[in-house]
């Protein structure tokens, strides 16, 4: 179980229930305030050979940009969702050029607003749809932290019902 060595969180996490969860659940954990997830100075400023270290942190924030990328293969679109990053540190990662931007952890705690728009793009739509929202965003990794999965599978569910 990933446990984080320290937390750097937006502020703003606070006005959402699962910010409110994990600063509660995360209490005893050392904080740092950020002002963004995207840039964190502390972080970018660091060799890649501190990386190991890097990924034992945990980002929580809240995702700005919902920009669906149009995708002709698996899917209609690429959706990036609610986590990017992991906390695993494979030394063949495809995202090695990036230990100190991106590669650790990052949790958005906007997953109601997210899953809005999805919802609102596919009403709008005169066909079905396929958002992809693995490619970017780990699940199931997030539901070791969360515990949210249950609840986003049952509302995903009545969402497909309901098209
Ligand atoms: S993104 Fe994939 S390959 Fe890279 S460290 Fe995480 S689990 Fe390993």
């Amino acid at each position: 179980m990933f446990k984080p060595k320290a937390i750097y969180f937006e502020k703003n996490i606070e006005n959402y229930e699962l910010g409110k969860q994990l600063l509660e659940k995360y209490k005893e954990v050392p904080k740092v305030e950020i002002e963004n997830h995207n840039n964190i100075e502390e972080m970018r400023n660091k060799q890649n050979s501190e990386f190991m270290d890097m990924k034992r942190n945990l980002i929580i924030g809240i995702r700005k940009t919902h920009k669906f990328v149009e995708n002709h293969k698996t899917s209609d679109y690429l959706v990036p969702y609610t986590s990017s990053g992991c906390t695993a540190a494979c030394m063949y990662c495809y995202l090695v050029c990036n230990y100190n931007k991106c590669a650790y952890l990052r949790l958005f705690v906007n997953r109601e607003e997210m899953l809005e728009k999805i919802i609102k793009v596919a009403n709008k739509s005169e066909k079905d749809l396929t958002f992809e929202i693995g490619s970017n965003s780990d699940l199931i990794l997030e539901n070791t932290i969360t515990g949210k999965f249950q609840n986003f599978s049952k509302r995903s569910f009545n969402f497909s019902n309901q098209i």
